[in-house]
């Protein structure tokens, strides 16, 4: 009885929780997008994960509605100063580094809004489609159900990440990694380099094979930033100061190696706002929240 009456006022408690943060008065709300299609052709991709894709137009009335709440947004170096600072402050991201991130350029433009995309180096050097894309493309080709895919993703992401590509292609084949729409194509080295001398644009690590690093010891976690950074590096002219956990999966000896590297800040996908007490720090460097759309 007592449990029930609990499941009932969830919702109406989360509600006032998420009212009472969007008004408080020192905040950073960092938003994470993936991929992005333009909705005004009929090129919607399909996923098992339809948090994956968004439409440029959600991304656009998303951040026009914070700009009418009284957010800033803030460019990545500002991440760690707004941090207990008095006001509503954002940061855009992305993850993986789709070339489809390049549709968000003109919103970018017109709302003058700064962004970090997040890439992984060995898929835009290689042009290899993610293993989440080629495994829901595979399987839905096999009739599988969208409910056994989405068992199988998650089994997949326990895996390190040369088991898994050594899955891949076993299970599917080496052609079957590569990219075969814009909805699953990694950026080309020459649009990253295009793409990263834009002033909205900043390019942040999400390590080389989108690996996710407490399955690997400290030196294969090393590897995948370094290698990562140095890509980056010769890629687009500068090594990354922020880093994304791929999946927010980490723990202290990842976050230890992310801050003997030198990163300045790194982000997870624990899914809330960063908001400050006044008192005390109110969030870790290596451990900043961020928002996915609903
Ligand atoms: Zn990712």
């Amino acid at each position: 009885m007592k449990h029930k009456l609990i499941q009932s006022l969830r919702p109406s408690f989360e509600r006032l929780k998420q009212r009472l943060a969007n008004r408080w008065p020192w905040q950073l709300r960092v938003l994470l997008y993936h991929g992005l299609y333009d909705d005004t052709c009929s090129c919607t991709p399909t996923t098992a994960d339809p948090s994956v894709f968004q439409p440029v137009s959600k991304l656009r009335s998303e951040l026009m509605a914070l700009k009418a709440q009284g957010y800033t947004f803030i460019s990545p170096e500002e991440t760690l100063s707004v941090m207990g600072k008095r006001g509503k402050y954002a940061l855009l991201t992305f993850d993986d580094g789709y070339a489809n991130n390049l549709l968000a350029l003109p919103t970018l433009r017109e709302l003058q809004v700064p962004a970090v995309f997040f890439v992984c180096s060995w898929h835009i050097e290689n042009q290899k489609a993610f293993w989440w894309d080629v495994v829901f493309r595979e399987l839905i080709a096999r009739n599988v159900s969208t409910y056994d895919i989405r068992r199988r993703l998650q089994e997949m992401k326990k895996l390190p990440w040369h088991i898994l590509l050594a899955e891949l292609d076993r299970e599917f084949g080496i052609e079957a990694s590569m990219p075969v729409s814009l909805a699953g194509r990694p950026m080309s080295v020459n649009e990253l380099a295009t793409f990263a001398a834009d002033p909205l644009v900043t390019i942040g690590n999400h390590t080389q094979h989108h690996a996710i690093l407490p399955l690997l010891d400290e030196e294969g976690v090393r590897q995948e930033l370094q290698t990562c950074q140095n890509s980056i590096a010769s890629m687009c002219g500068y090594r990354p100061s922020l880093l994304a956990y791929p999946n927010g999966s980490v723990n202290g000896a990842v976050a230890g190696v992310s801050r003997s590297l030198g990163f300045l800040a790194a982000f997870t996908t624990v899914a809330k706002p960063v908001l400050s007490l006044k008192l005390g720090k109110p969030c870790d460097s290596h451990l900043i929240p961020r928002l996915q759309p609903q």
